[in-house]
């Protein structure tokens, strides 16, 4: 059996479940992002050429599966774009595994 992971709410979902909510909400923090502003930026220094991409989540995958709130994978409030050379740096400091990074460029 694979393991699942549980949201607050007490739903479970397995890894496989988790990225593909994750890979929509992704999708929607960058329209967003392109609607509001009419194109793509790192929020981290705020300039449009800092390429290439990524959305990065604030409370990491793992922290948010191991405390039991898996929805904040997808949550687009718990994400945000920034250059790969910052989250390179950020996944550095938590030891994170490299499993939110996209290539957001189109
Ligand atoms: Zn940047």
């Amino acid at each position: 059996m694979k393991p699942t992971y549980s949201t607050s709410e007490g739903e479970r979902f397995t890894t496989s479940q988790i990225e593909r909510k994750m890979n929509y909400a992704k999708g929607i923090l960058i329209d967003k992002q392109l609607q509001e502003h009419g194109y793509n930026f790192c929020t981290e220094c705020e300039r449009n050429d800092c390429k290439p991409l990524d959305c990065a989540h604030i409370i990491s995958v793992k922290e948010a599966k191991e405390t039991g709130r898996s929805e904040l994978c997808w949550d687009i409030n718990n994400m945000r774009i920034i250059g790969r050379v910052h989250h390179q740096k950020q996944d550095g400091l938590n030891l994170q595994f490299n499993d939110s990074n996209v290539n957001t460029r189109r």
